[in-house]
């Protein structure tokens, strides 16, 4: 039996000129023009397509990462006052402080999550299960579910929990789930992690990420830099023993604890 996918708010059904029995060998009256090229979902495909294009001249290389980033609506996540700019290459506020990384930032973090020693060699492989700290407006977490085969996201504030919910709803992620909590804990019930990315900068990195690290496995986080600011910091987990690298300087809204 033939369905009829569930179309999106927002998201016109795209229509395809098919002569009905009525019309069929007679000139119709309103031309028959494929409304496609007009429509908002093709015009973004366009202008991601060029993100991407821009992203991978600025150096991301990784095909699974450019993929993601390209099939990823970044505009669904973003203030519809602020749709314009969802594919500029810049952070944007969402509400209650927050922000939603720049896309090259996004694809750079993914890039070193998808490189951890488990998936060295494997250029085509996914990423097991994964923890985001941060989910904010659920974009980051959407790009991972796509390059891993199980995604955690924990956010500490209600509001943008919720928020993050109703943007993914569409989606239809079986894989993606979105957790209120204290991510300095990070979440138990799915350790151990393939990866574990952070979108907020603390101190250090807690222990309990570390922790509920698989062998093989990676975390990226932004974290305070001997310099006064933050860069990034990557941690390897291996057989023997941890490796550290800090790598650029970054910009990132604070990893606080407790649940608001
Ligand atoms: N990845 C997000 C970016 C969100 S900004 C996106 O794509 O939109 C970082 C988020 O981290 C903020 O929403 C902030 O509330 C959250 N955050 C800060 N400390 C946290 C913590 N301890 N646990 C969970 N989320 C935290």
């Amino acid at each position: 039996m033939a369905t009829t996918p569930p179309s999106r708010p927002g998201f016109p059904v795209r229509l395809t000129p098919t002569a009905s029995a009525a019309t069929r060998g007679r000139q119709p009256s309103v031309p028959m023009r494929p409304l496609v090229s007009a429509t908002p979902s093709m015009a973004s495909d366009a202008i991601r397509a060029r993100m991407v294009q821009r992203l991978a001249a600025q150096g991301v290389a990784d095909a699974r990462v450019l993929r993601a980033m390209g099939a990823v609506e970044r505009h669904r996540f973003v203030d519809s006052a602020l749709v314009n700019q969802a594919y500029e290459d810049t952070s944007l506020p969402i509400g209650l402080g927050q922000t939603i990384s720049k896309p090259n930032v996004v694809a750079r973090m993914i890039e070193l999550l998808l490189a951890a020693p488990a998936l060295a060699g494997k250029p085509n492989d996914r990423l097991g299960r994964v923890l985001e700290i941060g989910t904010g407006c659920g974009y980051q977490a959407t790009v991972l579910s796509h390059v891993a085969s199980e995604v955690y996201s924990i956010e500490r504030l209600r509001g943008l929990h919720e928020r993050a919910r109703t943007n993914i709803r569409p989606f239809r992620l079986a894989t993606l789930h979105l957790l209120l909590g204290d991510g300095m804990v990070g979440y138990a019930k799915g350790a151990p992690y393939a990866g574990i990315i952070a979108a907020a900068g603390g101190e250090a990195v807690p222990e309990a990420w570390i922790e509920q690290l698989a062998v093989g496995g990676r975390i990226v986080a932004p974290t305070h830099s001997a310099a006064g600011g933050q860069a990034l910091v990557v941690i390897d987990k291996t057989v023997t023993g941890l490796q550290r690298r800090i790598l650029e300087a970054v910009h990132f809204v604070p990893l606080k604890s407790g649940i608001a």
